[in-house]
């Protein structure tokens, strides 16, 4: 079994069995994965083989998907629902916290960092709060070259405040959703849309 990567803000690729044989993946010289594949109806069995094989089609399968289809190499995603359709990235509320440039100024990483292990009770992975806070903004903004849309105050993003953060520092992703159970098709459509046109390929296995 085996899964790959994720930026850092979207940790939580999910790794898990696809049906209830394991999953088969052989590593053959030049890095080259071979595997085999089922549907759990057991309609379809494929060969497939990849350069980068990805397992799960939320926001940290898709991010990397996309940036590893931007090195030219032969993306697979494999997914238990559909890619962008499923997992928890569609039902999130869509608010992310970022120390965004040209807002208030008296917001730092470190006041971010603060507040975070603050409403973590401390219990929070002092390494994964430091990479959230200080990477977020320039993951806002790369998500905004893939397509993904913010809440927008004129020219810049629309920036407000939220519970358990000290400073305006939340910011919305708006989208294609009419309904606020499936508000985070705002993510997931846009990277969908994007890992499509850099020739990933999609294996879901409903
Ligand atoms: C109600 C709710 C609200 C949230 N609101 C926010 C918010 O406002 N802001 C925020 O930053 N975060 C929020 N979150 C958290 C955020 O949604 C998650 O951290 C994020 O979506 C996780 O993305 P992911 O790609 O790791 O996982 P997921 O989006 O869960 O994707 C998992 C993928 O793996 C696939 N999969 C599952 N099992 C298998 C298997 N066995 N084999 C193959 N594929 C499999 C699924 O089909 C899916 O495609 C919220 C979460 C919830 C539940």
């Amino acid at each position: 079994m085996l899964a790959l990567i994720g930026p850092p803000l979207f940790l939580g690729l999910r790794v898990g069995l696809i049906s209830k044989e394991p999953l088969e993946v052989e590593i053959f010289k030049g890095a080259v994965l071979k595997f085999t594949y089922e549907r759990t109806d057991g309609m379809e069995l494929n060969q497939v083989s990849t350069d980068v094989l990805i397992i799960g089609g939320g926001l940290a399968g898709l991010s990397a998907a996309v940036e590893a289809a931007g090195t030219g190499r032969k993306v697979s995603m494999v997914s238990k629902g559909r890619v962008g359709r499923s997992g928890n990235t569609v039902i999130t509320q869509n608010n992310m916290a970022v120390v965004w440039k040209g807002t208030r100024t008296d917001d730092s990483a470190e006041q971010h960092i603060e507040d975070t292990l603050s409403g973590g009770g401390t219990l929070n992975g002092l390494d994964l709060v430091q990479v959230l806070a200080t990477a977020a903004a320039e993951t806002i903004t790369w998500l905004m070259e893939q397509g993904v849309q913010f809440q927008r105050d004129q020219d810049d993003l629309l920036i407000k405040g939220s519970p358990g953060h000290s400073r305006l520092r939340t910011i919305r992703a708006v989208g294609v959703s009419q309904s606020n159970r499936t508000l985070g098709l705002a993510f997931s459509v846009p990277l969908a849309d994007r890992a499509k046109a850099l020739g990933v390929g999609f294996l879901e296995i409903y």
